[in-house]
């Protein structure tokens, strides 16, 4: 179990740095920068006016900061599992007497339930990220209640991470960079270069206002249910379109600062977002709607504070400094591994 939950940590470790598949699962990422970045971004624009002027004044900072969750990997072994749940694990070897094949029926969606029934180590050991939403949007009501500028901010970008995560489809199964079966670095392939080759020219964000959320905690498991549910679609088109494909039209290099790397090419990209039906596309806009609806939800918990009467109008230093110790330690972390800077 801890050999797989570091080479887990290791698959993620170096967010939105796209190599496929030559680079191996360390180089996979979460959504990649751009996604992940452009999704804290849009949600912005999700928000009722009397949010929506405090989170313009910051939306460089709340999408700028939306990929520090990845980074605090380096420096905090608690971090990876928060990112992802292998939910398929659950149901290995199902249709015995006792256990159903639906992970989502198998799995108390409550903490302590879960807990009570797989104890702590092995939920942390295949991942905990509905249930780390919820820790997240709870401290930004809090942040909210407290008028918080740092805290909400820091908070606000934090959620907009976890909540594109769980809108992954590989990050719901164990089978998470395609490893299982013959398809490594699909996980990269699909978050990291499909919105990156797309998203600019022919995605559109305009998903709507975001509204209140009930229920955080089962608005976490419906995004992580309906990832998983597309799961074999994300395999299958690959696997179906790999068979048709051969390398020189499959592949191209493109220099990006460490010598020539090998990507899906341009016509396969499409072909496989075409094969789709522009899954990746909706899981993003899901994540916008989604992160809207927390964010909003959040304020309107909190009493719905008055953004505009906050008088700190910038981050802080305080803040500023924690942000640049954790800057550090990536940097030093990096260093000590020998690996060189993502671009981003
Ligand atoms: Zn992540």
């Amino acid at each position: 179990m801890q050999a797989r939950l570091i080479r887990k940590v290791l698959l993620l470790l170096v967010p939105g740095l796209i190599a496929w598949p030559w680079l191996t699962q360390e180089d996979a990422g979460a959504w990649g920068f751009f996604g992940h970045k452009r999704i804290n971004r849009m949600a912005c624009f999700t928000l009722p006016p009397a949010m929506f002027g405090f989170y313009k004044r910051h939306i460089d900072f709340i999408s700028d900061h939306a990929v520090d969750p990845d980074r605090r990997r380096y420096s905090d072994p608690r971090e990876a599992p928060r990112h992802y749940i292998d939910i398929d694990h659950y149901v290995k070897g199902a249709a015995s007497e006792a256990q159903s094949d639906d992970p989502f029926w198998e799995v108390p969606p409550e903490w302590n339930k879960a807990v009570q029934k797989y104890t702590e180590d092995t939920l942390q050991a295949y991942g905990i990220v509905p249930w780390h939403i919820q820790v997240v949007y709870n401290r930004l009501i809090n942040a909210f209640q407290r008028g918080d500028v740092d805290r909400i901010l820091y908070y606000s970008a934090d959620l907009g991470h976890y909540i594109a995560d769980a809108h992954v489809p590989l990050h719901t199964t164990e089978n998470y960079n395609g490893q299982m079966t013959n398809q490594v670095g699909i996980h990269a392939f699909w978050e990291s270069r499909i919105p990156e080759l797309s998203a600019d020219a022919e995605y559109d964000h305009l998903v709507g206002r975001a509204t209140y959320i009930d229920d955080p905690l089962t608005a976490a498991w419906n995004a992580v249910r309906a990832s998983h549910a597309a799961v074999d679609s994300v395999l299958g088109f690959e696997r179906a379109l790999n068979e048709r494909y051969p390398d020189d039209r499959k592949y191209v290099f493109e220099d990006r600062g460490r010598g020539a790397l090998r990507f899906p090419s341009q016509e396969f990209t499409r072909a496989y977002e075409d094969a789709m039906g522009g899954m990746v596309e909706r899981r993003m806009n899901a994540s916008i709607i989604t992160l809207g609806g927390f964010w909003y939800s959040a304020w309107v918990n909190a009493g719905q504070p008055d953004l505009d009467r906050f008088e700190q109008r910038e981050v802080s230093d305080s803040l500023k400094k924690v942000l640049a110790a954790e800057e550090e330690q990536l940097k030093m972390a990096r260093e000590a591994m020998g690996r060189p800077e993502p671009n981003e």
